[in-house]
């Protein structure tokens, strides 16, 4: 199996084995507010409590990116799910939070580290509130995972050398000098990268970073993920589940590799 066999074009590969992922969840706003969602980016913090307690039911735990990620290195990702929240909005702390420590599960909030304190001022729309330094902290030691979603939500796919470096480096530099730890992961806005943004989320450091959609998975640095759309029920969540686990049939598990 390579990856020409998927017929999709990824980035070029990493040198290690290719990764037989776990499904990844993507989430933005957790909120009850009952403001205009153009975007369809907020699900209700009831909602995910039945999302969550689906996995349970299933047997899967939901755990931050790079959990799953080290997982799948060791090959022991089995009954994990990877949980991302992009942005870094403020509600992630008042109504993620409570729901996830419920049902013992962790998740990786992907932070715009040049606009902390700031708003989503790359959407048109309702201008929700992004965490502050303070909030980005409380993530981390409420035992969560903080990643860069770059400095200032960007478009990557065709960027310039010098803006590749300044967001993906300089995000990475931010949130390492918040947090004063290491920060592995990243996450493509829009889920746009190009080969060019990969080598450069290589380049600077970082050990993976995950996209948006879902399909069969070139490496650790176009790691797929599913959006979770607001209405979304547990039937409509467990149909992706199972249309990922029918699309990894076949794919070695490349973990313990060597
Ligand atoms: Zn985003």
């Amino acid at each position: 199996m390579t990856a020409a066999a998927t017929g999709r074009p990824h980035a070029p590969g990493s040198g290690r084995g290719r990764l037989r992922m776990a499904p990844v969840l993507m989430y933005h706003s957790i909120s009850p507010s009952g403001v205009a969602d153009p975007h369809r980016i907020r699900v209700h913090p009831d909602r995910l409590d039945r999302h969550l307690r689906l996995l349970r039911r299933l047997g899967l735990r939901g755990v931050p990116l790079a959990e799953l990620v080290r997982a799948t290195d060791r090959g022991e990702a089995a009954g994990l799910v990877g949980l991302t929240f992009d942005d870094g909005y403020t509600d992630f702390l008042e109504h993620a939070v409570p729901v996830l420590d419920r049902h013992g599960m962790a998740g990786t909030v992907y932070v715009v580290a040049g606009r902390l304190a700031g708003q989503n001022e790359w959407d048109e729309g309702p201008r929700l509130d992004l965490m502050d330094a303070d909030a980005v902290r409380a993530v981390a030691a409420a035992g969560h995972e903080v990643g860069s979603h770059t400095l200032h939500h960007v478009h990557l796919r065709g960027a310039t050398p010098a803006v590749l470096a300044e967001e993906i480096q300089g995000s990475r530099r931010v949130l390492e000098e918040v947090l004063q730890a290491e920060v592995p992961g990243f996450a493509y806005p829009w889920g746009e990268f190009d080969a060019a943004a990969a080598d450069a989320v290589r380049a600077a450091g970082y050990d993976h970073a995950c996209v948006t959609g879902d399909y069969l998975p070139g490496d650790r640095f176009t790691i797929p993920r599913f959006y979770v759309a607001p209405g979304d029920g547990a039937a409509r969540l467990l149909a992706k589940l199972t249309r990922h686990s029918w699309r990894m049939r076949g794919v070695p598990d490349a973990g313990g590799a060597g």
